[in-house]
């Protein structure tokens, strides 16, 4: 383990008693968990690495809990880490020795669905693919789909801004968003947005999303729906090399083509998916592009051809069309299943998140080859090549001498990469703790020192998942004097982690 966390506070671990008795009073029931074996399920997210048995567990099942624990935990100088289903690639609901691990899950009703407005309103704890079934019915969708759409809930997507394979056409989780109910630190309830187009004031509703907890705990969440398209078709593409795959994502974007989804794998991710799911992906190919089309009749049948036309003058292979909404449910669960599937063939992986420009890719293909030899270690990718989001999974074996560390080495340099490249270090799983200490990679010490101004105004006491996204744990007050540099940090005397 090499990222460190916040040394634990030991004065909040002696008051635990007191703590857990505070808890059981505000949430009365089942809903305090504090004995050890029943914990061990919320030790950690899916950043599987890193475990940490919380101070104590709260799943409150009303607004007016969740505020009266803040409150409690503001006035008492308590950690918060909130959470949702626990799915996070970035560790972002690792719990905190001396913090209150705050589960949203019980807060799973879908409140109102309102087809006029092309609107639901939900609680946080409600899956993303509840959003869907709730509204199916009547021919509605919720875009934004996670491959773990089927256990991530939506307060977890607003808080990491998450995407899926339709999200080229139809944005990622903040572009769907109307509205937001969230509690403050010191227990205030907040409204953003509604149902209407746009928010008044400040763009906070922006804010919020992606703020990965630790701005507020959101409890009711306003999402738009969509009317499903009339045809959707996918079609599936074989390429010889990676690189042919990559140039020709390029050129369907530059002929003004959007796809509802356009995803690459190459020859292990492939495999992988294929043995798991038995999709009926080519296994003769280095590359595979799955590309969907959407809209009416007329429209899909001729951008299939033209996307066809466009990747054989790359090089493409192989190509084979959808013929049935089955057919292209078992192409999309092949991709959809890919982590899991690479999870069959590994011990362990890393998922990295990084984002380039498109153009870019057969550079940090090239570049990632030869960082996999450095390291000894072999690396499965997986993209939303439409989007330029990248998700390499770095294979190791976590019982072996320093592979470990080897891997999340090698995760770092992919990231350095992207940033070289023009690139983020993340595109929807988060910073969390997975990328806390490259955030100098990509941020000068005055973006830093803005961003936790921004976080200051909302947490002044730093109580909200301390530890994640920013690199140095500092008071509020010595904004001004902070140097950070690639995580050099001044004044090291001070307590940090
Ligand atoms: C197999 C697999 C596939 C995945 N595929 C994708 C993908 O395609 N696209 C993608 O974007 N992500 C993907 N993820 C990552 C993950 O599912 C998303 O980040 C998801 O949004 C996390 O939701 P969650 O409910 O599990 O949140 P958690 O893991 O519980 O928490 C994530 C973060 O959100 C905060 N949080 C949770 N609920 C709240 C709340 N109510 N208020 C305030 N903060 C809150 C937590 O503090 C934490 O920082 C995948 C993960 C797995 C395991």
């Amino acid at each position: 383990m090499t990222i460190s966390m916040p040394l634990p506070n030991k004065e909040v671990l002696a008051r635990r008693a007191g703590i857990v008795a505070a808890m059981r009073e505000i949430v009365p029931g089942e809903g305090v968990v504090d004995a050890t074996n029943e914990m061990r399920v919320f030790e950690t997210d899916a950043l599987t690495a890193y475990r940490q048995l919380p101070l104590v567990v709260v799943l409150p099942d009303t607004v007016d809990q969740v505020a009266a624990v803040l409150k409690y935990c503001h006035a008492n100088d308590i950690p918060v880490v909130p959470r949702g289903s626990g799915t996070s690639l970035s560790g972002g609901a690792l719990p905190l020795e001396d913090g209150v691990l705050l589960v949203l899950s019980r807060f799973n009703r879908v409140l109102d669905v309102d087809f006029e407005n092309r609107c639901a309103v939900v609680q946080p704890g409600v899956t993303n693919l509840g959003i869907t079934r709730a509204v199916e019915h009547a021919g509605f969708y919720y875009a934004p789909d996670p491959s773990s759409q089927i256990a991530c809930s939506i307060g977890g997507n607003i808080a990491e801004n998450s995407g899926g394979v339709h999200c080229l056409k139809y944005g990622l989780t903040t572009n769907n968003v109307l509205g937001l109910e969230f509690v403050t630190v010191e227990g205030e309830v907040v409204r953003l947005g509604g149902k209407h187009l746009d928010s008044e004031g400040y763009d906070l509703l922006g804010l919020m999303t992606g703020s990965e907890g630790l701005l507020g705990v959101v409890t009711e969440v306003t999402v738009r729906i969509l009317q499903a398209p009339e045809t959707a078709r996918a079609v599936l593409i074989g390429f010889p090399t990676s690189e042919q795959a990559g140039a020709a994502v390029a050129a369907i974007i530059a002929q003004g083509i959007i796809p509802g989804g356009m995803e690459m794998m190459d020859r292990p991710a492939i495999r992988a998916a294929e043995d798991f799911v038995h999709a009926g992906y080519p296994l003769d190919v280095e590359a595979l592009l799955i590309v969907e089309l959407d809209g009416p009749k007329a429209e899909v049948d001729y951008l299939l051809g033209a996307v066809e036309d466009i990747a054989r003058a790359n090089g493409a292979t192989t190509a084979r069309v959808s013929t049935s909404d089955e057919e292209r449910a078992r192409f999309w669960a092949g991709r959809k299943a890919a982590f899991p599937a690479v999870g069959r063939i590994s011990p362990d992986y890393l998922c990295m998140d990084g984002t380039i420009p498109r153009k870019e890719l057969p550079r940090v293909l090239a570049g990632m080859k030869q960082l996999s030899e450095h390291y000894r270690l072999a690396v499965a990718n997986v993209f939303h090549a439409g989007d330029g989001n990248l998700h390499p999974l770095i294979l190791y074996d976590a019982s072996r001498d320093d592979e470990l560390q080897r891997a999340e080495d090698f995760g770092a340099d992919i990231l350095r990469l992207c940033v070289e490249v023009g690139g983020v270090l993340t595109g929807e799983h988060g910073v969390g703790i997975e990328k806390r200490d490259l955030m100098p990679e990509m941020f000068s010490e005055d973006d830093l020192r803005h961003q936790q101004r921004i976080k200051c105004a909302f947490d002044d006491k730093h109580l909200l998942n301390p530890g994640k996204v920013f690199p140095v744990l500092h008071r509020c007050a010595e904004l001004g004097r902070m140097h950070v540099h690639r995580g050099q940090v001044p004044f090291p005397d001070l307590p940090r982690f």
